[in-house]
């Protein structure tokens, strides 16, 4: 799962980068991201938007490399490069889908020691995984999950991009059934509290309308009335060119007007914030 990074793109030319630097426009300023795969592509999703590179390289994903290069950045790259420059989060996202990597709970508690030895440095970021919601599914990655927000304060910001079965499978181009994705969702976030990002763009030159809101809401106050934890919801569009040009970013007045036809819809339950996020960063921070 792609983080949104703008300027600075540093997880390799090739994207062979295990640990890379960026500024990220969701977490608000620089981000340290976490690629569990720099050989290739891993991913149990094929949305038409990704910005991942499907180039093969020969650096393998391991523990040791992932230490030592967190090593070199806190040690080297870190007071050269970025000195005084906060770290808002360190983020497991990358080349693809993280909780279907076999290092994902090595990397989680690498990372978590890390933000303990680099205290000064780190201490007070968060700890990010970025997901397509797809590890829901899995009890096993739902448990990982689970004791890493109530011991590190996990922060998980998970994929929902359509109210739809048809919105979901033409943004997934995956098998998977929205009805069981939601179900994963409601499933964790009953235990744990999660953030929703829903990517919002044009496909094919159709924008999200007033149908595809409806049934979004539908999903959101279903899952409020489970008592869900959301924490925010962001809504975000495209902020670099894709390779599939099918797909457009909206603009700001879109994403906004998308919003608050939302927000009417959700008015009868304790709705979370909904933070936006247009190609140029946030530019509305709904925090009723
Ligand atoms: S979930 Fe979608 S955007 Fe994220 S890495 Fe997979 S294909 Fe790319």
């Amino acid at each position: 799962m792609v983080s949104e990074e703008i300027g600075n793109y540093k997880r390799g030319e090739d994207g062979a980068s295990l640990v890379y630097p960026v500024f990220s426009r969701r977490s608000g300023g620089l981000s340290l991201g976490i690629n569990l795969f720099p050989n290739r592509k891993q991913c149990n999703f094929d949305c038409p938007y990704c910005e991942v590179s499907e180039s093969v390289t020969g650096t393998v994903f391991d523990l040791n490399h992932l230490d030592r290069a967190l090593k070199d950045f806190f040690e080297h790259s870190y007071p050269e490069y970025w000195a005084g420059v906060q770290i808002k989060d360190i983020c497991i996202s990358g080349n693809g889908e993280p909780t279907i990597s076999p290092h994902l709970a090595q990397a989680l508690e690498l990372c978590a020691e890390c933000r303990r030895r680099y205290a000064s440095m780190v201490g007070s970021s968060e700890l990010v995984i970025i997901t397509n919601s797809t590890g829901f599914l899995n009890q096993g990655v739902s448990d990982l999950l689970a004791r890493y927000v109530e011991r590190e304060a996990l922060k998980i910001w998970a994929k929902l991009d359509s109210g739809t079965q048809d919105g979901f499978s033409a943004f997934s181009r995956s098998e998977y059934g929205l009805e069981d994705i939601v179900d994963g969702i409601r499933s964790f976030a009953v235990r744990q509290p999660i953030i929703l990002q829903t990517m919002l763009c044009r496909l094919s030159g159709k924008a999200p309308g007033v149908k595809e809101a409806e049934a979004y809401a539908a999903i959101l106050n279903g899952l409020l009335a489970y008592k869900a934890k959301i924490e925010a919801i962001q809504l975000y569009t495209v902020a670099r060119s894709t390779v599939d040009t099918s797909i457009q970013a909206l603009s700001d007045s879109e994403i906004l007007e998308y919003a608050t036809l939302l927000k009417t819809m959700l008015k009868n339950y304790n709705s979370p914030p909904i933070l936006l996020f247009g190609r140029d960063g946030a530019f509305k921070a709904d925090r009723e």
